[in-house]
């Protein structure tokens, strides 16, 4: 029966299953008159945006009308997790329109850090990425940092058109759409919503002075993402919350490092040299010899070696292992997204192995730092 109530406000069918996808409501509201779903509760109550989430296939059908009609495309990426949350295939769904990149989280990254190099990097990967963007900003949605920044680029290419803000989830948009409202918009001004053509959800604009709009699209969900894979209750531990404190470890080839009980890093191969671990400063790290490291997983996953919990860890899929071989003298990381990554500055080369959860994106990539 429940399958067949739909949202007073945008039509979307309803479901209590999950707050992030589109018709969220609380159990408890259900008997409410009229029944709306929680987005449409805060755009109405609070002028608020709420991100609500899709997987890619819906979402590039959602976009796959932008290619034709006239836009700035503002695509907005983590820093932490920058491959994780790069929509690929964007440049294709765009067609000719700009694409401006904003980075967010920068406040994530070490204060005594060079952040044109980081920018600098950024640019790199995205076009590595098949991604051409007019440029790049970097900003903190949450501690208002470049925002100014990202203001002016945004008119600077608007140029009389409308603009689509695309991102994955967890990423910032709906903070970041947030200061945008209370920058663009009057307070006593009210959020539109209008629909996307040939579906039943509602897009939030917000009205620029010229008639056109700051157009919000739900976030894409990857499953590629550690975030997206491990309980909700886990991601506080996972996800940084101030500037990460880089921890360096000096290791002998044929010791592990353990990362909470979600994933595992050994270095099997390689002289004595130290490894730099970008991770949220409270996620427990545990250094073993390599031939202990089985059973003491065994014996100690969701204990000893931190989150997350037993049972939650059955719920989480099983370690695949990636064997990774940094070459003599090259400056890399080992990224897990997600979870951060591991720099390995070699003179001497070394031989690794990781593992993750299966399904988790784990590559090797040039240094950002
Ligand atoms: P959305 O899913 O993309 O709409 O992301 P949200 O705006 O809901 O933010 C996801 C998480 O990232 C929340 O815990 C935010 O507090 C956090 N967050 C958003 N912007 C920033 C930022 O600039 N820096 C940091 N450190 N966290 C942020």
């Amino acid at each position: 029966q429940q399958n067949e109530l739909s949202c007073a406000g945008c039509g979307v069918r309803i479901q209590t299953e999950s707050k992030e996808l589109p018709g969220f409501v609380p159990v408890s509201a259900l008997e409410k008159e009229p029944l709306i779903c929680q987005r449409c509760f805060r755009i109405k109550h609070y002028n608020e945006a709420a991100s609500v989430a899709v997987d890619q296939d819906d979402f590039l059908r959602l976009l796959s009308g932008i290619g034709n009609t006239k836009a700035l495309v503002v695509h907005i990426v983590d820093i932490f997790d920058f491959e994780g949350s790069l929509i690929s295939g964007l440049q294709r769904f765009v067609g000719n329109n700009p694409v401006l990149l904003v980075v967010n989280k920068i406040d994530l990254l070490p204060k005594s850090l060079n952040m044109n190099r980081v920018r600098n990097w950024v640019q790199r990967q995205a076009k590595q990425e098949g991604l051409r963007t007019v440029d790049v900003v970097l900003c903190s949605a949450k501690r208002n940092i470049g925002f100014e920044r990202v203001i002016e680029e945004i008119e600077r290419y608007r140029e009389g058109r409308d603009v689509y803000v695309v991102g994955a989830t967890n990423v910032g948009k709906s903070t970041l759409i947030n200061r945008l409202i209370h920058d663009y918009s009057d307070l006593e001004q009210e959020l539109t919503t209008s629909r996307y053509p040939g579906t039943t959800l509602d897009a939030i604009h917000i009205p620029l002075d010229d008639g056109k709009a700051i157009i919000d699209t739900p976030g894409i969900v990857y499953s590629s993402r550690l975030t997206e894979i491990v309980p909700r209750s886990f991601l506080g531990t996972l996800l940084p919350d101030k500037p990460i404190k880089p921890l360096v470890y000096q290791l002998n080839a044929g010791q592990t490092l353990f990362m909470g009980s979600i994933a595992r890093f050994d270095f099997v191969e390689g002289e004595r040299q130290s490894f730099t671990l970008y991770v949220a400063n409270g996620l427990n790290i545990h250094r073993t010899k390599l031939e202990r490291a089985d059973q003491l997983y065994e014996e100690h996953k969701g204990g000893l070696l931190g989150g997350p919990a037993k049972e939650q860890l059955e719920e989480i899929p099983a370690w695949t292992r990636h064997s990774l071989r940094v070459k003599q003298g090259s400056y890399s990381d080992i990224y897990i997204s997600g979870l951060g990554w591991i720099q390995v500055n070699s003179d001497s080369g070394a031989l690794i192995d990781v593992y993750a959860p299966k399904g988790v994106k784990v590559i090797q990539r040039p240094s950002m730092i």
